[in-house]
Order: structure tokens, then C-alpha cells, then sequence
């Protein structure tokens, strides 16, 4: 008898993205329709990922302390997880400057009549102090409630060590954790069958909603913003992938397509969290490096969200016809790469922190509705290359981690 071959989860995906903007062409001026019928499927494959992040991350994150066994060694990769997030972000920054600088004479500054009609209340945009206080959680639940990932990190991190500092004692628990970690993993794996389905859905409905109001006057921005999501990919992620994480880059992104695609459309690091661990594993990650690394960098590190903050504070600032210098650029750097640690990884987060950046600079922050009606299809790109950047890092310090348990077991 003749076995029914099934198509690969990330074949379907793609399938999945395809038909979405294949239907939602054909269904471009009927957004009403689509997102009445059609998007709420999507949001209720988005639902199922975003109620499981909170245990993902927490779980994840103890389960990476404990298994990295000492805390000196959380330490180490710790920092270094950081400084290689924090630098790519620098470079992503400074990658949208320079195409924003190089576009801007395409830019035209918007009529009198028409900034002064501009409206946006950007009330939610936290200072930089803000950001870092309320990293640290003052209540155990709270956090958890709202979904506030970077408290919830700071738990899994404190929990992990207080687990490794409490010796036999601490070992029962870190079996639970270890347990619960592989039991999330499993529902986990259940949402993610229903990924294509998922993705026909919210793509459709994204086509079929934005698709006249792309070719308007804002698709040059947009192309920027994409030529410059393009370009980090291929220099940075490339060049990482190949010299720091030593593998081909082509065959990295063709195991991350699916984490890639899910990405793009549910616009959110956290919902693709699940599905990135998976594929990073699947390249060879330590499982104990992933589950820490990864969580980690879907809450802090966000290169697409800089690069946007980048190209879209030089766009407005043309619309105002605002001159930067280049003490005003490199306050971009700092405050893009801050904001971006700033941003939760969930859909239009990044634009909510755009604020905190033209507030620094000097820009009037109405100047967001002008590009807040497209926010949409740069959040697509840029969520895609915020957990590709996480993946690079993982598959990075994987590497460095293994080289040092060769060299160590070699002088044994
Ligand atoms: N949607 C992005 C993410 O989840 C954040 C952003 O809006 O820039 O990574």
C-alpha cells in the first residue's frame, strides 16, 4: 500500500502565507469583510501563542539557569548575550540612518495645513529612567498578569540562581521546573500545527485591508524601511551566521523559514517564541543556551524595530521640514537602541516607543499619524528580523559554549 506523503510544516506555511495574499489581493476593498470573517481566526491563533509565552519565557529561562549549573556561567553568557544584542541594534540603527539620509531628498515635507490636522496621543510612551525601573517587578504576579515580559524575566533569572545557590535542597524543584518546562513544550507544539491556518488568516485580511493605501505616498518610506530589513539581514545576520556562529547561511534561514513567516505575520516576537526555539534547536543549538538566549532577545533585542525608529524619525522629521545634525543622529543611536530594549515584543509595540525617540530629539510626535495607518506592514518586516537577529545570537553563543566545553574537557 502506498504511503500518503504529507507536506513539511514549514511548506505548509508558506503555503498558507501564499494563498493568504493571493485571497486577500482579490478581496482588496472589502477589508470589512476580512477582518470580520476572516482575522479572528488568526486572532484566535494568536491568543493560544500569546497564553503560553508567559510560561514559555518562565519556564525556559529558570530551565536555562539551572541547567548552565553555575551562576558564574549565567553570568558570562549573560553578558555576552548582551553586548552581541545591544551592538547589532547599534549597527541596525545606524544602518536606517544611513538609507533614511540617503532617501531623504525623495522625502517631501508635508503642507502646513496638513501637520496641523495631525493628531496622536502618545500618552504610553514611558522615559528612558521609566524603562529601566520597571524592569524590576514589585509584585510576583503582576507581571505575569499583564504579560510584562522583562519583570518576568528578571523572576525566571532570580528563581533560577535562588534554585542553583540552595544546593540538594534546590535540586527537587529544579526537576519540577525541568518537568513543567517539557510539558509547555508539548502544548507548545500543539498550537503550532495550527500555524498555517493561522497565518492564511491574518495574511489575507493584512492584503486585503492595506493593499490600496501601500501604493500611496508612504511606499517609499516603507521601501526604505525594507531595503534597510534586507540589508541587515544580509550583511549582519550573514556575515554572523557564517564567521561567529559558523554555519552556512543558507541554511540557516531555510531552517528558520517557518519561525521567519510566523513571524512576518503575527507581527509579535513573543508569539513566535515557541516556534523559533524549535527551529534554532533544530540547528544545532544547545537546548540550554536557546531556552535562555532566545526568550531573552525576544524581549530586549529588536534590530527591525530600530532600524524603523531610524528610517521613520528622518521621515517625519522631512515631513516637518525639521533638519537633524549629527548630534541629533547619534541621539538617535542611543535612544533607537534603548527604545528597542524598551519595546515588548508584541504587534505595534515598536511605534509606541518611536515616541520616546522623537520626544528626545525634538520632533512633535503627532508627526506618528502621519505613518501609524501603515504601521502594520513595517511591523511585518520588522518583527521578522527581531527574532532572526535572536536566532543568530543563540546559534552564536551555542557555538562559543561548545568550544569551551572542547577546550576544557581536551586540558582534562
Ligand atoms: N512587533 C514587534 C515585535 O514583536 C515589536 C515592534 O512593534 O517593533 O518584535
Amino acid at each position: 500500500m502506498e504511503k500518503k506523503r504529507k507536506l513539511s510544516l514549514p511548506a505548509q506555511i508558506f503555503i498558507g502565507m501564499f494563498a493568504g495574499i493571493v485571497l486577500g489581493y482579490f478581496l482588496i476593498g472589502h477589508g470589512d469583510f476580512t477582518t470580520t470573517w476572516i482575522k479572528p481566526i488568526g486572532t484566535i491563533y494568536i491568543n493560544l501563542l500569546k497564553f503560553l509565552v508567559v510560561p514559555v519565557v518562565l519556564f525556559s529561562i529558570c530551565d536555562g539557569v539551572i541547567s548552565l549549573k553555575d551562576l558564574k556561567r549565567v553570568g558570562s553568557v549573560g553578558l555576552k548575550t548582551f553586548v552581541y544584542y545591544m551592538f547589532t541594534t547599534a549597527l541596525a540603527v545606524v544602518i536606517g540612518l544611513v538609507l533614511a539620509n540617503a532617501f531623504s531628498g525623495f522625502f517631501a515635507p508635508l503642507p502646513s495645513a496638513e501637520l496641523g490636522a495631525l493628531e496622536y496621543e502618545a500618552k504610553t510612551s514611558p522615559s528612558i529612567m521609566q524603562v529601566i525601573v520597571n524592569i524590576f517587578p514589585d509584585n510576583l504576579f503582576k507581571p505575569m498578569v499583564n504579560a510584562d515580559m522583562l519583570p518576568v524575566i528578571v523572576i525566571s533569572i532570580l528563581f533560577g540562581a535562588g534554585i542553583l545557590a540552595a544546593g540538594e535542597k534546590g535540586e527537587k524543584i529544579g526537576e519540577l521546573v525541568n518537568c513543567m518546562q517539557e510539558v509547555v513544550m508539548n502544548v507548545m507544539m500543539m498550537i503550532i500545527k495550527i500555524t498555517p491556518i493561522g497565518v492564511f488568516c491574518l495574511m489575507t485580511d493584512v492584503v486585503a485591508v492595506n493593499g490600496a493605501s501601500v501604493i500611496g505616498r508612504l511606499a517609499l518610506v516603507i521601501g526604505v524601511a525594507y531595503m534597510g530589513y534586507i540589508l541587515h539581514v544580509v550583511i549582519v545576520y550573514g556575515l554572523s551566521v557564517k564567521f561567529l556562529a559558523g554555519m552556512s547561511p543558507i541554511a540557516f534561514f531555510k531552517v528558520l523559514a517557518p519561525a521567519m513567516i510566523c513571524a512576518f505575520t503575527t507581527t509579535s516576537s513573543n508569539a513566535t517564541l515557541p516556534l523559533n526555539i524549535e527551529c534554532c534547536n533544530k540547528m544545532g543549538a544547545e537546548p540550554e543556551i536557546s531556552s535562555f538566549v532566545l526568550p531573552l532577545g525576544a524581549t530586549i533585542n529588536m534590530d527591525g524595530t530600530a532600524i524603523y525608529q531610524a528610517v521613520a524619525t528622518i521621515f517625519i522629521a522631512c515631513c516637518y521640514s525639521i533638519d537633524l545634525t549629527l548630534a541629533d543622529m547619534a541621539m538617535v543611536v542611543l535612544t533607537a537602541t534603548l527604545a528597542s530594549v524598551g519595546t515588548a515584543g508584541v504587534s505595534g509595540a515598536g511605534m509606541i516607543m518611536l515616541a520616546m525617540v522623537l520626544t528626545t530629539i525634538g520632533i512633535p510626535v503627532e508627526g506618528i499619524a502621519i505613518i501609524a495607518g501603515v504601521d502594520k506592514i513595517f511591523d511585518m518586516g520588522r518583527t521578522c528580523l527581531n527574532i532572526t537577529g535572536d536566532a543568530t545570537c543563540a546559534l552564536f553563543i551555542s557555538r562559543l559554549e561548545k568550544n569551551k566545553k572542547a577546550a576544557a574537557s581536551k586540558a582534562a
